[in-house]
C-alpha cells in the first residue's frame, strides 16, 4: 500500500503514463520541435512529468489504479452542505464509491491511500466562461500554454464561450491528451454575430435565420456543445438559432445586445453571459438620459422585477462573469487590481499585451473612479438580487481578457460572487453543479458521487468558512491522475 506524499516507489514512470493516457512520448514531442523554446518547455515537461510521476506513484497506471482518500469531509453540491468522515474510492478515472470511513476498510496493496483527514474535497471546479483562443491570439501565446494554470488552480473542465473553432478544437485535443496537465475542455461555435461580426478574429456573421440549419450542421462537425448568440444578432436569427440548437441538443447561450434579455428569455435561452445580459434590459428609457446613471440604477422597478422572475421561472442560468467587470472593463487601473498576485502567474507574454489590449478596447469605461466604482457595486447588487431570486448562477471569467489569469481568476470570482451576497455554498454548488449542467454533463461531472469522473480537489482548509480557501489546495485529481498544484503551475511557461 503506498501512501500518497509519504513515499515514492516510483516503479518505471514513462510507460504507465503512456498506457494511462494514450500519449506516445515519440510522437508528441515531434508535435513541439517548431523551434527551440518549445524544445526547451517540452524538455522541462517532461522532467516535470517524471517528477510528477515519480511523487504520484501509481496514481497514473491504468484503470486497475486504486486511490483511497481517507477519512475526509465532501461537499455535496445537490444539498450544499460539507460531508464529514467521508472515504473516496477512485478506480482508473472514475470514482467507485464516496461513503462513511470504515476503520476496518481494506485497500488493495498497491492502492494509493490518501489521508483525508482534516482535509476538505470539492468537485473539480468548472471555469463557465473561457477563451482557448481569442485574446492569447493577439498575444502570441498558444491556448494549451495556458491549460496548466486551470488545472493548478483546481479548474478541472472549462467551457469554451466562442472562439475560432478549428484552433479551439486543436487546444481540446491536446487538453485530452493530457489530462496529467490540463482541464477537459468543451467546445462553442464562434460568436454568431451581424454581418460584420464584431470580433472578426471569433465571429461569424449570420443574417438570415434560414441560414442556421446548415450553419449548425457545419458546426456539429466539430463536436461544440454550446452555441453563442453575440451582441449583434437580431431577433429573428436569435430564435432559429435557439430553436434549431435545442432540435439538436445544444445548449445555447448568449452576450446580448440588440437582441434583449426579455426576448431571448421568452424564446427559450438557456444561458445569459456577463451581467450587462441582465443589466442593460432592466435600465428605464428616461433614467438612460441621466448622466451617471449606471451607478445609480434602482432595481426595485417592474422592468427588473419581472425579468428576474421570468428568468427564476424559466431557470435560465446567468454567468455575471464579475471579475472581467473588474479588473478589465471598470476597475483596471485599481491597484488591488493591477497588482494582484494572480496576475503575476500568467505568461509574461500575455501580460505585457493586456495593457495594450485594455488601451485598445477604451478600457477603463465608464468615466471617473468613484462612476466606475458605484457602477461595479451596481453589477454586485444585481447578482445578489439573481440569486435571491432564485435565478440559478454559473461561475465563469472571461479568462484571458486582461488581469484575468486563467485558472486562478475562478477564486476571484467565487470571491466575488461571496461578496455579492451569494452564499458560500451556494457559490461552490454553481462552480460545480450548475456549471457541469449547462455542459450537459451533470451524469460525469459536478458532484462526487459513484460512477461519476474522479475530478477531486482536495482543501486544506474549510472553504464554507472562508471562500477564499478553495485556493488551499494540496492535490487535484483530474480522470483519476493525482498532481500537485506547484508541480502543475512548472508546466505553465512564464515567458
Ligand atoms: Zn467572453
Amino acid at each position: 500500500m503506498a501512501i500518497f506524499g509519504e513515499t515514492c516507489g516510483c516503479r518505471g514512470c514513462v510507460p504507465p503514463l503512456s498506457l494511462r493516457t494514450g500519449l506516445h512520448w515519440k510522437s508528441d514531442m515531434l508535435e513541439f520541435t517548431i523551434d527551440h523554446r518549445w524544445r526547451l518547455t517540452v524538455l522541462s515537461s517532461i522532467f516535470s512529468l517524471v517528477m510528477l510521476v515519480c511523487n504520484a506513484t501509481s496514481s497514473l497506471a491504468d484503470e486497475a489504479t486504486v486511490v483511497a482518500i481517507v477519512d475526509c469531509t465532501v461537499f455535496d453540491p445537490v444539498a450544499e452542505v460539507l460531508v464529514p468522515h467521508q472515504t473516496i474510492v477512485i478506480r482508473g478515472s472514475l470514482i467507485e464509491s464516496v461513503g462513511e470511513s470504515d476503520p476496518s476498510s481494506q485497500f488493495p496493496t498497491d492502492a494509493v491511500v490518501i489521508d483525508g483527514r482534516g482535509k476538505f474535497a470539492l468537485p473539480g471546479l468548472i471555469d463557465a466562461h473561457v477563451h482557448l483562443v481569442h485574446v492569447s491570439d493577439f498575444a502570441r501565446v498558444t491556448g494549451d500554454e495556458l491549460l496548466p494554470l486551470f488545472l493548478a488552480a483546481g479548474v478541472t473542465s472549462v467551457r469554451s464561450t466562442g472562439d475560432e473553432i478549428v484552433a479551439a478544437t486543436l487546444v481540446a485535443r491536446f487538453a485530452e491528451r493530457h489530462p496529467e496537465s490540463s482541464p477537459r475542455v468543451f467546445t462553442c461555435s464562434p460568436l454568431l454575430d451581424a454581418d460584420p461580426p464584431i470580433h472578426r478574429d471569433i465571429g461569424r456573421a449570420v443574417t438570415d435565420p434560414e441560414e442556421v440549419p446548415a450553419l449548425l450542421d457545419d458546426l456539429q462537425k466539430w463536436n461544440v456543445t454550446t452555441l453563442k448568440i453575440y451582441a449583434r444578432t437580431q431577433r429573428d436569427v436569435g430564435r432559429a438559432i435557439i430553436e434549431e440548437g435545442h432540435r439538436r441538443g445544444l445548449m445555447v447561450t448568449a452576450h446580448l445586445g440588440a437582441y434583449s434579455a426579455q426576448e431571448a428569455v421568452a424564446d427559450g435561452i438557456d444561458c445569459l453571459e456577463h451581467i450587462w445580459s441582465v443589466f442593460n434590459d432592466v435600465i428605464p428609457e428616461d433614467v438612460a438620459k441621466e448622466p451617471g446613471y449606471r451607478g445609480r440604477l434602482e432595481f426595485d422597478t417592474p422592468l427588473c422585477e419581472a425579468l428576474l422572475e421570468d428568468l427564476a421561472e424559466r431557470k435560465t442560468f446567468v454567468d455575471p462573469t464579475l471579475t472581467v467587470f473588474r479588473n478589465m472593463i471598470l476597475l483596471p487601473d485599481v491597484p488591488e487590481v493591477y497588482d494582484h498576485p494572480d496576475n503575476q502567474l500568467a505568461p509574461q507574454r500575455l501580460r505585457d499585451f493586456w495593457p495594450l489590449y485594455l488601451a485598445k478596447t477604451g478600457c477603463p469605461q465608464g468615466g471617473e473612479l468613484e462612476d466606475r466604482q458605484r457602477e461595479f457595486a451596481k453589477f454586485q447588487e444585481l447578482t445578489g438580487r439573481l440569486y435571491r431570486a432564485g435565478v440559478p448562477l454559473l461561475v465563469g471569467t472571461d479568462s484571458p481578457e486582461p488581469q484575468v489569469t486563467p485558472g486562478f481568476s475562478l477564486h476571484q470570482e467565487l470571491e466575488l460572487l461571496v461578496e455579492s451576497g451569494v452564499p458560500v455554498a451556494a457559490a461552490l454548488r454553481a462552480a460545480t453543479l450548475n456549471n457541469a449542467t449547462v455542459l450537459q454533463q451533470e451524469e460525469h461531472l459536478g458532484t462526487l458521487a459513484p460512477g461519476k469522473l474522479a475530478d477531486i480537489v482536495l482543501l486544506t482548509a474549510n472553504p464554507l468558512e472562508e471562500i477564499r480557501n478553495t485556493r488551499k489546495i494540496e492535490l487535484v485529481i483530474r480522470d483519476g491522475i493525482i498532481t500537485r498544484p506547484e508541480d502543475v503551475l512548472k508546466l505553465a511557461p512564464s515567458d
